[in-house]
């Protein structure tokens, strides 16, 4: 039995997740995400897709990255009227993120004067299609064709899909999570599988500081507290947002650190960790341990949750030390920007990165240590501190990555990596063809291949 498999999106970049599976009766997705990044990103993600929208039977998605559902919308503009199916926690976690995506858009198209991707309609007609199916229960598609999630580690609710049709199996990988994490669960394993479509984003990188980061954490906290300053921690709103709240929550109730007033100034932020909190039974064992012995791993003396705009102003009139986690995650954007603003000229600042900061953003610029920034049409002078903790990333590094197929190399008959810039994809593809012995590729966007089932 044959099948094709078509690379629409997600390949020479780390953005765009969307690959079509094609058997001789059945079309299946795995993902459809917006390709994110510089000018040409847009004209991208408004790129009629290299299929008939109307033609796919079932959309699977891995996780609720933008990158993996943020397109989701203009596939239902387009035409689609199938099934989509993801774990339960990613169809809770797609509600807000497409309704924040779309409101940034609706925000930026306003300013160049042109049409959105979609609109709302089109998002609750989405949602309207989503069903939720729990890690490891068969998906049936036809009578040779069937999906399963497993847990991918990597943001709550996130999963590795695999594909049986025939006589083998076909892993897509999504996202892999750089475990072991303080909530999730470690990613699975997934046994005899034949083929692998993987994420390659840190394929050439190697995260620094993994083992220390809460001590890390530890110090730059109480420098912060002890000089009487604002600790400013601009944070994606999913995932990074919960873990940073987790171990804040770990260090205050271990008395490590002084209890200070800790705000959590975003909406999407706070969406989510309201969302994290209904689904604790996807948490790991020792989160379940901590919240079974009465601790709310999301609250702690002095944490505040600043959805409305008062509260958040009215930050500014609670006197340091204080702590504000804020988004967005490069500073390209969100409430980070009022704080930085505020206080990034002041000497007791600390600006805290625990994130990837993508070059030509902000967040890049301050990390690197310039001076003087623009913030909302003003020269800012900065005199704040800064100090970056990579340890708390989401996603595996290049050894994690390469770990990973080793583990199931004695059944892998080809690699695809994709979901990479492509120095990262080609490394990794080199190192896992090199010491592996296996046959793996970068794919050209757009390319199909067949493939024996
Ligand atoms: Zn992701």
């Amino acid at each position: 039995m044959k099948a094709k498999l078509t690379f629409a999106g997600g390949t020479g970049g780390p953005t765009g997740a969307n690959f079509l599976f094609e058997t001789s009766d059945k079309k299946i997705l795995i993902d459809c995400g917006l390709t994110q990044g510089d000018e040409s990103a847009e004209d991208l993600n408004r790129e009629m897709f290299p299929f008939d929208p109307g033609a796919i039977d079932i959309l699977f998605v891995t996780h609720a990255h933008i990158d993996h559902i943020g397109r989701i919308p203009f596939l239902i503009k387009n035409g689609f009227r199938g099934k989509i199916y993801s774990t339960p926690p990613t169809r809770d976690l797609a509600e807000p993120m497409l309704d924040d995506t779309l409101s940034l858009m609706i925000h930026e198209e306003r300013k160049k004067g042109t049409e959105p991707l979609y609109d709302a309609v089109d998002i609750r007609q989405a949602l309207s299609l989503w069903t939720g199916i729990e890690y490891r229960k068969e998906i049936p598609v036809s009578d040779d064709l069937s999906v399963v999630f497993h847990d991918a580690g990597h943001v709550l609710g996130s999963a590795m899909i695999e594909v049986r049709y025939g006589k083998k199996k076909m892993l897509f990988t999504g996202d892999l999570g750089n475990s072991p994490s303080s909530i999730l669960r470690d990613t699975e394993y997934v046994p005899d599988i034949d083929y692998v479509l993987m994420e390659s984003v840190y394929g050439d990188r190697e995260h620094e500081h993994r083992d220390e980061r809460r001590d890390l954490l530890e110090d730059v906290v109480k420098e912060s507290v002890k000089k009487k300053g604002v600790l400013l921690i601009p944070v994606f709103s999913l995932e990074r947002t919960q873990d940073i709240l987790f171990e804040i929550n770990e260090l205050v109730e271990s008395g490590k650190i002084p209890a200070v007033p800790v705000f959590l100034d975003s909406p999407l932020g706070i969406k989510i960790t309201e969302i994290y909190k209904k689904n604790k039974k996807y948490f790991n064992a020792s989160a379940q341990a901590i919240i079974q012995g009465g601790d709310d791993i999301f609250q702690f003396p002095k944490l505040h949750f600043t959805a409305d705009v008062e509260d958040s102003k009215a930050i500014r009139g609670v006197h340091p030390p204080k702590i504000i986690l804020a988004g967005s995650g490069m500073s390209n954007g969100g409430r980070i920007l009022h704080h930085e603003k505020e206080y990034l000229s002041d000497p007791k600042t600390t600006l805290l990165f625990v994130g990837y900061q993508a070059v030509g953003t902000p967040g890049r610029l301050l990390e690197n240590g310039e001076k003087t920034v623009r913030i909302m049409g003003e020269e800012i002078k900065v005199r704040a501190h800064t100090a970056t903790i990579h340890g708390y990333s989401a996603h595996r590094d290049m050894n994690g990555l390469f770990d990973f197929v080793d583990q199931m190399s004695d059944t892998v008959q080809k690699v695809f990596v994709v979901m990479g810039e492509p120095k990262a994809a080609t490394f990794l593809s080199q190192r896992i063809h090199d010491y592996l012995g296996l046959d793996a590729v970068v794919p050209r966007l757009g390319e199909s291949i067949e493939l024996e089932f």
